[in-house]
């Protein structure tokens, strides 16, 4: 069998970026990948033309302008500017929380309303929030709490919101302008053409096998120096400390036989009676004017064995746990461990490309030639 420098367990962003300058350095990589494509979450499925995000919306958004130019170089974007709206029991609201949601929640005009209105629902909450209700009242109030948080928020995660941590909460803005623009990152679009042009571009060049587990095929790392898992890391390790919890979703698609069904493209639906938490309208991302349209409505649920873990849960008794995993990896010196399942972090897109090019620095030190 061929020899490698690395073997790159998935083909997700992470080992993508990996990839791509490890080939410039003049390593070699072999990719191995469970499912039957690469891409990771940001693998796209085009389905009547439609560009479908088979594993959930992923809109880029970064601050760091040398990720911008980097994604930028492997692929145009778009001008796609995510605002999502909020249906609670059939009431329309702009999300994130801004001026628009306050409102139509409550009639108020002026930021200064807005922000009476807000203290005079957070009285309850004394101190530094200890938990994510906590922080949620304190930011938006009790009414917006209620109606736009709670409910998305237990379904999403499977838990109470006063046993989440505060940090989930607060990735979301809290504005007092007029602004429905999800992110307040200074970049953001859709690659057009879809995530897999940039997928395809990271690993060109490496030798690949989709629908292989590695962890059934532990061999394959025989042939090769290093192994770069971006897979579960407590899986690796056999659950030997025990399991990490995760979220993941059911995705339920539909073509329907008209040209715009929701009118944007991501409708979340906040109540906690409709089974799921949101209904994405895939062709709004990138401006799309086909005859039919693709819709995923997403269920949330707990993860089991043989499901996919899509979210981490960082809360302190998985962190604990985690950090055995970790301390296990540090002892390691062929195997290293990134991206979101790996390190078993809440990574955006824009995180695990910088996750992944601090190991490249790391890794392929002088040969590591940054744009
Ligand atoms: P992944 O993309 O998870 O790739 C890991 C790969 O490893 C997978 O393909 C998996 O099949 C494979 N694998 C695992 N175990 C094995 C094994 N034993 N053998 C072989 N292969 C294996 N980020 C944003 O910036 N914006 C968004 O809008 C956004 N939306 C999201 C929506 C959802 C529903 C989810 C779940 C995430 C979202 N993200 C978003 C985060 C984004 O998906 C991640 O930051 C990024 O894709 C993680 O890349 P990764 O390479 O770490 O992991
Ligand atoms: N959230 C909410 N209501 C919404 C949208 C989000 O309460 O309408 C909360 C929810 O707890 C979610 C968190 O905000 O987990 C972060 O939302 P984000 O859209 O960033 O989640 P992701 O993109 O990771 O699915």
């Amino acid at each position: 069998m061929k020899h490698y420098d690395y073997l790159l367990v998935g083909a997700g962003l992470y080992n993508g970026v990996f990839a791509y300058f490890a080939g410039k350095a003049g390593k070699s990589c072999l990719v191995v990948e469970k499912r039957s494509e690469a891409g990771g979450n940001v693998y796209c499925e085009n389905i009547e033309g439609i560009n479908v995000h088979k594993y959930g919306a992923h809109i880029f958004h970064t601050n760091d302008k040398s990720i911008w130019s980097f994604v930028n170089s492997l692929c145009e974007f778009n001008r796609y500017t995510n605002s999502p709206v909020a249906n609670y029991k059939g009431e329309l609201y702009n999300m994130p929380f801004n001026m628009n949601t306050f409102n139509k929640m409550w009639g108020v005009v002026t930021p200064e309303e807005a922000r009476a209105k807000i203290e005079s629902q957070r009285q309850a909450v004394k101190g530094e929030p200890r938990n994510l209700e906590e922080q949620a009242i304190s930011l938006v109030g009790e009414d917006i709490y209620r109606k736009l948080i709670k409910g998305y928020t237990e379904k999403q995660w499977g838990r109470d919101c006063r046993d989440l941590p505060a940090f989930i909460i607060k990735r979301l803005p809290v504005r007092f302008v007029y602004d429905n623009n999800y992110f307040n990152d200074r970049y953001q679009g859709i690659p057009e053409g879809g995530y897999n042009m940039i997928i395809n571009k990271l690993f060109e060049g490496c030798d690949m096998m989709t629908g292989t587990d590695f962890l059934c095929n532990r061999e394959l790392s025989d042939n090769c120096d290093k192994i770069i898992f971006t897979g579960p890391i407590d899986a690796y390790y056999g659950y030997s400390e025990g399991r990490l919890e995760y979220r993941t979703l059911r995705f339920e698609t539909e073509v329907l036989d008209t040209d715009n069904f929701q009118g944007n493209a991501v409708i979340n639906y906040t109540d906690r009676e409709t089974p799921y938490t949101r209904i994405i309208e895939h062709k709004h991302f990138e401006f799309g004017t086909q005859e039919k349209t693709v819709i995923t409505k997403e269920y949330p649920s707990e993860w089991e064995e043989g499901m996919e873990p899509y979210y981490p849960v960082n809360d302190e008794k998985n962190q604990k746990l985690y950090l055995k995993y970790a301390e296990k990896a540090s002892k390691e010196d062929k195997v290293i461990f990134g991206g979101r399942l790996g390190e078993y972090k809440y990574y955006d897109m824009d995180k695990v490309i910088a996750s992944a090019l601090g190991l490249c620095r790391k890794e392929l030190g002088s040969a590591f030639s940054w744009m």
